[in-house]
């Protein structure tokens, strides 16, 4: 699984729909401070369906849509779109069918907050599904191949148990500790249901 390209429309600094073709070997971002180069790295945390507004620099998830200038008014929605290789097959098996992948998500800011909506080509998907395609290939939102500014220092101080967290996502066995935490809570709800129809046999009885 591959990135091929990246394109950010209203997302932070890029409020002209923007493309970054990702090519085979090293990609190298280059330019002044301020430029936007981080935001970059952002932007593919956040279409991943990074949720903390800690891990993007901001103060809220509506930090990510472009503000305005004094020569430009804001937005009020921004969108990332991820576009994947996947001809060796390398995505989870139900999307074996797909040569490319896209995967976008916008956020659109409302009166009552913000909505986020996340695509898998084309079709509406959660936000946890997004976030398993990604965990199962180690290169989610929290994946160690992302340093964030400041991100050494702080691993260097974190508790034992925030460490660990970062060799399981590189281990690739974060999507599996939620996917067994989503059939846990299944279970429950089956046991649940499973008492409730004992007592309505008990009452027929
Ligand atoms: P450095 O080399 O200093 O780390 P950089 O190239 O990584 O810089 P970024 O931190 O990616 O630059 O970009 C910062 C720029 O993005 C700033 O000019 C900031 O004003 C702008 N910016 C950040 N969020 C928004 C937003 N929501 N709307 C408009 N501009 C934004």
């Amino acid at each position: 699984m591959k990135f091929t390209n990246v394109r950010l429309v209203g997302f932070k600094s890029f409020v002209e729909p923007t493309d970054f073709e990702i090519r085979e070997g090293l990609t190298g971002i280059v330019g002044p401070n301020g430029c936007g180069k981080s935001n970059l790295l952002e932007a593919l945390r956040w279409v991943m369906g990074a949720t903390s507004a800690k891990a993007l620099r901001g103060d809220g998830m509506e930090a990510v849509i472009f503000a305005g200038t004094s020569m430009r008014p804001s937005r009020n929605w921004a969108e990332v779109i991820l576009s994947l290789d996947n001809s060796d097959r390398s995505a989870p098996a139900e999307y074996n069918e797909h040569d490319t992948l896209e995967i976008s998500r916008r956020i659109i800011r409302k009166e009552e907050g913000t909505q986020s909506v996340y695509r898998i080509n084309q079709k509406e998907v959660r936000a946890k599904d997004v976030q398993l395609l990604f965990a199962d290939a180690s290169s989610g939102a929290n994946s160690p191949a992302l340093v964030r500014q400041g991100q050494i220092s702080e691993l260097i101080s974190a508790k034992p148990q925030n460490r660990r967290r970062l060799l399981e996502e590189a281990a690739g066995v974060t999507g599996l500790h939620s996917r067994r935490h989503e059939a846990e809570l299944r279970l429950r709800a089956a046991e649940q249901n499973l008492e409730r129809l004992d007592d309505v046999i008990g009452e027929l009885e």
